[in-house]
């Protein structure tokens, strides 16, 4: 399947000089969107993985049904204020801005096999926050999953030591 063909390129959203990539047209497709997961749960099965987390909030779109795919877990990795019970937090810059991710502090059993589903690599900086609060909590990261990486923006030079896979390249 070429999954190009349900990425629409938004330019200057949400602000000037980014170039948005919309997956709402290929998740928005039951086909692509079926295949898209299917592959990358293909992925998460061969790193032997017992817990899928996706960050706030596209991730939770990814890391969901892969996890329900193979029978293992989901843990949301969220934006402050949103957790109910106490939480392991990490500060990071975005290609746009900045953020904060929590995680429930008993969301990992030391020694789970964990792989990070978003939708896009950029810069890198919301999967290494999310790497972060796994190994702080004793987890082990076997895997990351992504839709799309922007190659220029570098973000692969942050997370070059954890195998990764990705659907599309720009
Ligand atoms: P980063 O932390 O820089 O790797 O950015 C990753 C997150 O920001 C992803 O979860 C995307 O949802 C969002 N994002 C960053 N840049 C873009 C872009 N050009 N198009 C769409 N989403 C983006």
């Amino acid at each position: 399947m070429k999954y190009e063909d349900y990425i629409m390129n938004v330019p200057d959203f949400p602000i000037e000089g980014i170039q948005f990539k919309d997956i709402t047209p290929l998740i928005g497709d039951g086909e692509a969107f079926q295949s898209a997961i299917s592959d990358l749960a293909e992925f998460a099965k061969q790193q032997q993985a017992n817990k899928v987390i996706g960050p706030d909030a596209r991730g939770f779109i990814i890391g969901a049904p892969v996890s329900t795919k193979l029978g293992i877990g989901f843990i949301p990795v969220r934006k402050p204020g949103k957790l109910p019970r106490e939480v392991l937090t990490f500060d990071y810059q975005l290609e746009y801005g900045s953020n904060t991710l929590c995680m429930h502090k008993d969301a990992i059993k030391p020694g789970d096999k964990v792989v990070i589903m978003d939708d896009l690599l950029a810069t890198g900086g919301t999967v290494e926050a999310t790497i972060n609060l796994v190994e702080e909590a004793g987890g082990e990261v076997v895997g990351l999953g992504f839709m799309i990486e922007l190659v220029d923006l570098g973000g692969r030079a942050k997370i070059k030591d954890y195998p990764i896979k990705v659907l599309m390249q720009y």
